[in-house]
């Protein structure tokens, strides 16, 4: 029947299971859905070769989280290596505690999770799945482009001695007043051939080559243009930058952070730096000093994508942050598992002890808008609020704001009572 299929008829499947009765049901039903290839495999080597060789592109993996001979996570980390960019359904016999975490690890790898489900499969689940949450260019960040393509260290090179990468800005709300209270700085290259390109395609560049610390400062520079800017047009905002790992190594990091606040006859304390949790637990001695330096001089220090990096309470304790950015896969979507919740709460609790302010990324909606507000949590950000914008848009969108979350304020209230 062809209401049964897919209204975008889906290409090609991979199931990866270690059990062939299971993989033989499983694509007798993907074939039934409207699948015009499925492929099995009981084993990972030979799926990971389907993976890289196929043609068409596998566009979604089905994938049992207890392959013999290795785990759901090291399979993750090899579809990253593999430039994975398809959808990821898991399937297993665990509870839907271990899914969940799975889930999570798999999406804060950037892997494109559609979900998980328990044996024995359910058809209509699979279908609702795949219906609901792939589209073929369905993707992590915030815009419709195939894959990331890298780009050449030359070019980036020349882009950033150039001036050519520019800071895009996000707001940041207070929640309770929903008052505009800062913004975070995102790169973009803009090429007047290639148009927009996003920090997926030269980040990891730049960081193989050596051209984070340049990278960091121009946006910081460019940051600071941008905020005396708004400044003079009677805006005053917290400005945070994006800081990575091998900066934090440099001890003299600190020193020009704080020379080029000073250039621009700015503050220390308007100015946020951002460090992922995962490279700051990955490695946390090198860099304590310069944190703890940083931290002196009162130049805001915040964890991003905090959930993702399993730090412990203890260390969370130690670290000198003021700000904690809780990673958008616990804020967007009401599905927040019973361990992450938990987690959550202890991890939230702490952060308030500490006086840190908690930020909500990934507020895409009103109902995220009204969970992170429920949940504690201090500040938004999201497409909900704003997608990344040039900093010259800053002053009207500001303007619009204002109309607009007054209606936000008055719905929160209706919501309340
Ligand atoms: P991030 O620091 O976690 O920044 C948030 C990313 O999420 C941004 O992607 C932003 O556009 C996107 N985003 C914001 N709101 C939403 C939302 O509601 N839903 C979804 N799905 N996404 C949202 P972007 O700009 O592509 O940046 C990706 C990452 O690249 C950043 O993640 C950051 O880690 C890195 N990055 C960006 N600019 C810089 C930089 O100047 N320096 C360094 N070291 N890293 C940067
Ligand atoms: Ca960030
Ligand atoms: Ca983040």
């Amino acid at each position: 029947m062809q209401n049964e299929k897919f209204e975008t008829s889906l290409g090609h499947v991979l199931v990866v299971d270690d059990d062939p009765f299971v993989l033989k049901t499983l694509s007798f039903s993907l074939m039934a859905m409207g699948c015009r290839y499925v492929v099995t495999s009981t084993d990972v080597s030979q799926a990971l070769l389907t993976i890289q060789n196929s043609q068409p592109p596998v566009e979604i993996i089905l994938s049992d989280l207890n392959i013999p001979g290795i785990d759901g996570i090291e399979f993750f980390r090899r579809l990253v290596e593999a430039n994975f960019s398809g959808g990821i359904i898991l399937i297993s016999g665990e509870g839907s505690r271990t899914l969940s975490v799975a889930e999570n690890l798999a999406r804060v790898r950037g892997l494109n999770v559609l979900g998980s489900v328990s044996k024995p499969v359910k058809m209509q689940t699979l279908r609702s799945l795949i219906r609901n949450n792939f589209t073929p260019e369905s993707r992590t960040t915030d815009r419709n482009v195939p894959a990331p393509r890298l780009v050449s260290a030359e070019a980036l090179k020349h882009a950033i001695t150039a001036g050519k990468i520019e800071p895009w800005f996000q707001p940041k709300i207070d929640l309770l007043t929903a008052r505009l209270v800062g913004v975070e700085a995102l790169a973009r290259w803009i090429d007047p051939s290639e148009g927009t390109i996003y920090p997926d395609q030269f980040i990891p560049v730049a960081e193989q080559h050596d051209l984070m610390d340049e990278l960091t400062m121009l946006m910081l520079n460019k940051t600071l243009e941008h905020r005396k800017r708004w400044k003079q047009e009677g805006l005053e905002l917290f400005a945070a930058v994006n800081v990575s790992m091998s900066s934090l190594y440099d001890l003299n990091f600190p020193d020009r952070v704080e020379a080029a606040i000073k250039a621009a006859n700015e503050e220390n304390s308007n100015i946020v730096l951002e460090v992922t949790e995962s490279q700051l637990m990955r490695e946390l001695e090198g860099p304590m000093d310069n944190l703890v330096r940083l931290r002196l001089k009162m130049i805001g220090l915040s964890i991003d994508d905090f959930g993702t990096g399993h730090s412990n309470l203890q260390q969370l304790r130690d670290l000198p942050f003021d700000e904690l950015k809780l990673d958008r896969s616990f804020v967007h979507g009401a599905t927040v598992s019973d361990t992450t919740r938990t987690i959550l709460e202890a991890s939230f609790e702490l952060a308030k002890r500490l006086n840190l302010t908690v930020v909500a990324e990934g507020v895409e909606n009103q109902s995220d808008w009204n969970r992170v507000l429920e949940m504690g949590c201090d500040q938004a950000q999201g497409y909900f609020i704003a997608r990344p914008m040039p900093g010259r848009e800053i002053i009207d969108w500001a303007k619009s704001w204002k109309e607009r979350s007054a209606h936000l304020i008055h719905f929160d209230l209706a919501h309340r009572l």
